[in-house]
């Protein structure tokens, strides 16, 4: 069994994915942390605004996502777990995930993934792309301003303090970005359900996702 799981920035979709895995037993796959580990690389190069650069380098780049959880994130055998949440590879990740061959590239990886197993996979075109023919397709959303608010006590417990309002518009610009690409836009498939987590605790989020994937 897969499950598909998209949505738009910081709707909770790891957090849950996460909780998802553990009590299903299944492997959870973060392809977020793919197209930030990409960008992280051609930061660290100094080519985060040649195109032709990025796509370039794709055979130098090894990412691979650890199976214990908390899950690790390394890039060519570096532990980038915590580097790719940096507010640099936030702002740019966007326009690297709109690059056609990096978008092949890293979705020719999801797939294998499903290979090898059952997987939780989230991201932004999962239910569309990657896994088509997922057995569940989840669409979470929630308020932007929840998001943020969200976002900012996650921030707050890794020791970064943003302010909220400008927390709430990089998400925005960032969705806006994503949903306006035109290669595999965030988009929502045909036959995903819905689920607003605007007022929902984690626990209830995850309680209604189970009772739909065990029906
Ligand atoms: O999930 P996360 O917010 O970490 O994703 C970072 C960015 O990676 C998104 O804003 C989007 O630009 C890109 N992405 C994507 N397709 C996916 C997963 C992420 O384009 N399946």
């Amino acid at each position: 069994m897969n499950i598909a799981i998209d949505g738009p920035a910081a709707a909770g979709k790891s957090t849950i994915a996460k909780r998802l895995a553990e009590i299903l037993e299944f492997r959870y796959i973060d392809t977020g942390a793919m197209y930030r580990a990409v960008t992280l690389y051609a930061l660290n190069n100094g080519f985060i605004k040649s195109s032709d650069s990025i796509i370039q380098s794709l055979d130098q780049i090894h990412i691979s996502l650890t199976k214990e959880q908390p899950q690790r994130v390394l890039l060519n055998e570096v532990d980038v777990t915590d580097e790719i949440r940096s507010q640099q590879v936030t702002d740019n990740v966007s326009y690297v995930a709109s690059i056609k061959q990096v978008r092949r590239f890293l979705v020719e990886q999801q797939q294998q993934f499903i290979k090898n197993g059952e997987v939780i996979m989230d991201g932004r075109d999962i239910g569309t792309t990657v896994i088509p023919n997922a057995d569940v397709k989840f669409y979470m959303i929630a308020h932007p301003r929840t998001r943020a608010l969200r976002r900012f006590e996650e921030n707050k417990l890794r020791g970064i303090h943003q302010d909220i309002n400008l927390l709430e518009q990089e998400i925005i610009d960032r969705d806006q970005k994503d949903i306006s690409r035109k290669e595999s836009p965030l988009q929502k498939a045909n036959d995903a359900i819905e689920i607003d987590t605007s007022n929902m605790t984690i626990d209830e989020v995850v309680e209604q996702m189970l009772n739909i994937i065990q029906k």
